[in-house]
């Protein structure tokens, strides 16, 4: 169907292969944690020529990187602070992601800045989106999205009817994009292991090899099998986000990053809820609030408190819900109430740790640090520029080997699925009637999977049964589950029903009325048996359980204790004999 280069699978067989050579060779570089840093830092070593490892304790991008507002964005109030440097680099990115690197996963969104205060506001909003919009220029590219525009109060309405007449007086209409996080992460990492990376998720590591002072390598432990491997690398990176001091402690020593936890929590809630043909954008007492269009739903968000509880399943509390109900419906005419929340998800954000005891004011930016011989840490940051924090840290790595490293090159390459991809869009009425689907189930399907739809395609071909929609999230297909198995290292029911699709937040069921039906479909390719499949759906209903009660809850404290009361996820295969 297009010519390009075939691109690796994540499937069980992979995992396992990956596992094997990362343990039998000598790496350049391996790489902790599989959210979007690591997965960077694994595209930009490995299209340099190192040979490169990447072992992610759980699956890809469940940390931080599926939790965030999904926005590729330079942050308007990092210009309202005046930080112009981290602006232009950040929409400079945009720029980049939307028309070379990844034009089938990140799209321009429209967001209304309604006016509240007569006089001042419109003239300063004006200039700072002036600011925004030329600043995101690119050498040798275009904005990739229109500029702003000013609203009156009657035009604005026009395209945010749901909006209360007596909350603002104007607007101002300008572009970001957005980008499906947690899907983006794992085509980071297809893309990398086609350029040879070894990729492994539920693999994590314990300990550090040692010569001296200096690291060589990693100790990892299989949470599939419980075995314990050797990876030997000569330099290692961390990239764990909320958990970097953790990985510093298993060095020893005292670290030179600090990294803190800023609890943010986003609601989702049916498309025709809102009444509006634009994303919002509301000041808050400490920071913004979107109101961003996501498929047939709104994504409404975010906090941003302190955490220090459990990292792994940050729970969002009753409070933090009702504060973001409570700030949305100060702009609509019709107030939306907790029943029509059909998701909640609570992300942590890795901020360095400063001197400011406001978490909204820590630093956005990120830093490098070589702590001891063979270990470089990066952290802090923000999702829309990864590719500039991968490319500083494997300068940091070459620095360590004692070889010519060439420069970074991933501003030149295309993440999987995006080769190909315009010509297929335009294409799409003959790609329907040539599968049999309706051209809307081929726009979805190019929108996740770009060039890469005729994998999905084949497994179609192979098995019609697979074209029906999911029964209870008619939004995805039988066959995307299958792929999701077979192709985007997917091994547990979680995995499908939280990162590869989002039907645990998008459904107000939560995922419980097609957990079977994922699980049935999730079983050939992964060889379960029937207790697994059994096992995996118990795992589920228990988890959203727990988080259904957690937001019953009015402090963190409590929210966290019930989020925890669900137990961790299931082993696939039997522990190896000793
Ligand atoms: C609420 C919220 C909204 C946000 N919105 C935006 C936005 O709209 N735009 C934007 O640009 N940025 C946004 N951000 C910031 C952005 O999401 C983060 O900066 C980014 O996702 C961090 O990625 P990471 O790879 O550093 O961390 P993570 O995604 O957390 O990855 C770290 C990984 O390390 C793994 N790990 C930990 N310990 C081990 C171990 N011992 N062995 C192996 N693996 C290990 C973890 O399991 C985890 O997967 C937002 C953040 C939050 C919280």
């Amino acid at each position: 169907m297009t010519a390009r280069m075939g691109t690796a699978r994540l499937g069980p067989a992979e995992r396992s292969t990956a596992l094997e050579q990362m343990a039998a060779q000598e790496l350049d570089l391996v790489v902790i944690g599989g959210g979007i840093v690591g997965a960077g830092v694994a595209l930009d070593a490995a299209t340099r020529g190192l040979s490169v490892g990447l072992l992610e304790a759980r699956d890809f991008a469940s940390g931080t990187s599926s939790r965030s507002s999904k926005l590729i964005h330079g942050g308007l109030r990092y210009l309202e602070q005046l930080n112009f440097d981290l602006v232009r680099e950040a929409l400079q990115e945009r720029a980049l992601l939307l028309q070379r690197i990844a034009p089938h996963l990140v799209r321009p969104v429209p967001f209304l800045f309604p006016l509240t205060h007569l006089g001042w506001e419109r003239p300063y909003v004006g200039a700072g989106l002036v600011m925004y919009d030329s600043l995101g220029f690119s050498f040798g590219f275009t904005r990739g999205v229109p500029g702003h525009r000013h609203l009156s109060r009657t035009r604005a309405l026009r395209l945010a009817p749901a909006l209360r007449r007596t909350a603002f007086s104007g607007a101002v209409q300008y572009w970001d994009a957005q980008v499906d996080d947690a899907r983006y992460v794992m085509t980071v990492l297809r893309t990398a292991a086609t350029y040879g990376a070894h990729v492994a998720s539920r693999a994590q590591v314990v300990g550090f090899l040692r010569e001296g002072e200096r690291v060589t390598g990693v100790r990892v432990r299989d949470l599939e099998t419980g075995t314990e491997r050797q990876v030997r690398a000569r330099q290692v990176v961390n990239a764990t986000g909320v958990w970097t001091d953790d990985i510093q402690e298993l060095v020893g020593g005292r670290g030179q990053i600090h990294v803190r936890a800023s609890k943010g929590v986003h609601l989702v809630v049916p498309r025709d809820r809102i009444h509006s043909l634009t994303g919002i954008i509301l000041r808050t007492e400490k920071s913004v609030l979107f109101v961003i269009p996501w498929g047939r739903h709104w994504i409404i968000g975010t906090t941003d408190t302190r955490w220090n509880l459990d990292r792994a399943h940050p729970a969002a509390s009753r409070s933090d819900i009702d504060y973001v109900l409570e700030h949305v419906n100060q702009v609509l005419s019709v107030p939306l109430t907790r029943d029509d929340v059909e998701g909640v998800y609570a992300g942590l954000r890795p901020l360095l740790a400063g001197e400011s005891e406001e978490t909204s004011k820590l630093s956005r930016e990120h830093v490098v640090a070589h702590p001891v011989p063979g270990l470089v840490m990066i952290a802090g940051g923000k999702y829309t520029t990864y590719r500039v924090m991968a490319r500083d840290a494997v300068d940091a790595v070459a620095h360590g080997l004692d070889q010519r490293v060439p420069p970074s090159c991933t501003d030149r390459i295309p993440l999987a699925g995006a080769e190909g991809y315009q010509a297929l869009w335009n294409s799409r009425q003959r790609l329907a009637q040539a599968s049999g689907l309706h051209v809307a189930r081929i726009e979805h399907l190019l929108q996740r999977y770009g060039s890469m739809i005729d994998e999905v395609l084949t497994l179609i071909e192979r098995d019609p049964s697979l074209a029906c929609p999911l029964s209870g999230a008619d939004d995805h297909l039988r066959a995307e589950v299958v792929y999701a198995a077979t192709h985007e290292g997917a091994r547990h029911l979680n995995d499908v029903l939280a990162r590869r699709t989002h039907i645990s937040i998008e459904t107000f069921h939560r995922g419980l009325a097609v957990a079977e039906e994922v699980a049935e479909l999730m079983a050939g390719p992964l060889s379960w048996d029937a207790e697994q499949v059994k096992r995996e759906v118990e795992y589920y209903t228990k988890r959203i359980e727990a988080e259904r009660l957690s937001q019953e809850q009015d402090t963190d404290h409590e929210a966290d204790a019930i989020r925890l009361g669900a137990p961790e996820i299931v082993p696939v295969a039997t522990p190896d004999p000793v």
